[in-house]
């Protein structure tokens, strides 16, 4: 690995003006003990960082050829008598066999970047494992949260936030100092007891995404099979015509859109929810309920896998068209007109509402899009609370109600027509209109002046049956206050 990437810091030194307390610690030495891969990536940034660095290892001649010439490769017992602050590259199965350096290592500053390979592994952290066999010594969390990768890469990619815990405040600003010159963002998670939850940190997989990823997941197996019934198993038992050819990409693009319109209408629904309680209560102070709570704090994740079905459903239709069952269809709709004489078989009205159903489905597509990118976090870092919200609540339900007629111009007139009620099951966009249309009429119900005041009236903490200060202008135009029931 060349030392280019690392030329610089992730952050520049000029990031550390923030924060005056911390000083750069450039031009120290730090010790690294084991040579694997972290250790590598460590030593090459903090070299690029402009500290010294010396890495012990059991093998330092073998070892030495994998690091930057800058960094001194030696024995361990050396490379620890050299330094401070002395960086544990090693997995916590192999602590004990450093207690031999216990006397070296008094009084020194050990970091521990470890992490577990299961959440909770053990009954004690890491770093507490480590402090209690080098009682000795001082022990900081911190660094496990950042790959080995990450440290090579640059500022091209990857977290740039270390998270760190220590009993030790001189300890933990000593570790904080030597991040931030290395262009990482420290972040104080408190004392040593925090350190079992940094260490499960890098373990959890996707923890936001779990509730949403299987809402769209049970969605699509609702709406597949419903669609399987009416488009493939229904013409197979009644006509004993086989459509099982639909079954990868016509009956999985009628499923798509469902999924991702009730997905978003979905994003939409805990918002009229917790009107609806803030309304029945008359209090913004009332506590939701907490599966309220966590509909809330995922509708991004929703919106975005919203947004993703809808993606792959605009692809899907895109490439229609490019089926051998298609053309085979078209040849024989063609053969038959020939044979039937037919010289004209123009539709104005199909073709009307093909055309609006394509322009509605682009436009809803493209504001997804933009809602989509505009929860990106460095997007969304950008714009003020009023643009966010303007985007993602007003643009968002404008979205909502594009897909609705998206929706209907695609079902049209076929929920009066008894032929579509295969099975006695109505057609599917007529079931997928269900949420979607009761958030929009509770939107519309909501919009209305009285109760739009009362909403307003909440939010700025007016509460029902509560006596609240008022300040009214008196006749000379000075403020004099005095104590009324809100109610009246
Ligand atoms: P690694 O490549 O296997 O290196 C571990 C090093 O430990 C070895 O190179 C070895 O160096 C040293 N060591 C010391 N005593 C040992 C012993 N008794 N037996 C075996 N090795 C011993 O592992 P790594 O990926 O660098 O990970 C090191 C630590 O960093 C682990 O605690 C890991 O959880 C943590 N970490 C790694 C990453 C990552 O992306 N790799 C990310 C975050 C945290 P010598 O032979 O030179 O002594």
């Amino acid at each position: 690995m060349s030392g280019g990437d690392m030329a610089k810091p992730l952050l520049g030194h000029g990031s550390m003006e923030g924060d005056p307390s911390i000083t750069p610690a450039a031009g120290q030495t730090i010790g690294v003990l084991g040579s694997g891969d972290f250790a590598r990536s460590l030593a090459i940034r903090l070299v690029c960082s402009g500290f010294k660095v010396v890495v012990g290892s059991r093998n330092p001649k073998r070892k030495a050829g994998l690091f930057p010439s800058a960094a001194e490769v030696t024995f361990q017992a050396e490379a620890v008598k050299k330094t401070d602050v002395i960086f544990v590259a090693v997995f916590r199965e192999h602590y004990s066999t450093l207690c031999d350096l216990a006397d070296v290592l008094a009084g020194k500053i050990l970091v521990d970047v470890s992490n577990n390979t299961e959440i909770n592994h053990h009954k004690e952290s890491n770093a507490e494992y480590l402090a209690s066999l080098f009682p000795a010594c001082t022990v900081v969390k911190g660094f496990n949260v950042v790959s080995a990768w990450t440290l090579q890469s640059g500022a091209r990619d990857g977290n740039k936030q270390v998270l760190i815990c220590s009993n030790n405040q001189e300890a933990k600003r000593t570790v904080a100092e030597i991040a931030q010159v290395m262009g990482f963002t420290p972040v104080d998670m408190g004392c040593m007891s925090s350190a079992r939850e940094i260490e499960n940190i890098p373990l959890r997989l996707l923890p936001a995404w779990k509730i949403p990823i299987f809402l769209a997941l049970g969605l699509f197996l609702c709406f597949f099979t419903y669609n399987l019934v009416r488009q493939v198993i229904h013409p197979y038992i009644r006509e004993q015509k086989n459509k099982f050819y639909k079954i990868p990409i016509e009956v999985v693009n009628t499923t798509l859109p469902c999924v991702a319109y009730v997905m978003l209408s979905l994003v939409y629904l805990p918002g009229v929810l917790a009107a609806c309680s803030q309304l029945y209560y008359g209090t913004k102070y009332r506590r939701f309920p907490d599966w309220l709570d966590q509909w809330l704090q995922h509708r991004k994740q929703i919106g975005l896998l919203s947004f993703f079905c809808a993606a792959l459903h605009a692809v899907y239709s895109l490439c229609l068209p490019m089926r051998r069952s298609h053309r085979y269809q078209l040849i024989e709709m063609a053969v038959k007109q020939a044979v039937e004489k037919k010289m004209n078989i123009w539709v104005e009205e199909e073709v009307w509402r093909m055309e609006i159903y394509i322009s509605v489905g682009i436009i809803a597509l493209g504001l997804l899009s933009l809602l989509a990118i505009t929860s990106l976090p460095s997007i969304a870092n950008s714009l003020n609370w009023r643009e966010f919200s303007f985007i993602q609540s007003t643009l968002g339900f404008i979205a909502l109600v594009i897909s609705t007629l998206h929706t209907l111009t695609y079902g049209w007139s076929r929920a009066f027509d008894e032929n579509q009620y295969k099975f006695y099951l109505p057609p599917t966009y007529t079931l997928t209109l269900l949420v979607p249309c009761t958030v929009i009429l509770a939107k519309v119900i909501f919009s209305l002046p009285c109760i739009q005041q009362r909403l307003l009236r909440i939010r700025r903490g007016w509460e029902k049956g509560r006596y609240v200060k008022f300040v009214l202008p008196s006749a000379t135009g000075e403020y004099s206050s005095g104590e009324t029931s809100s109610n009246v």
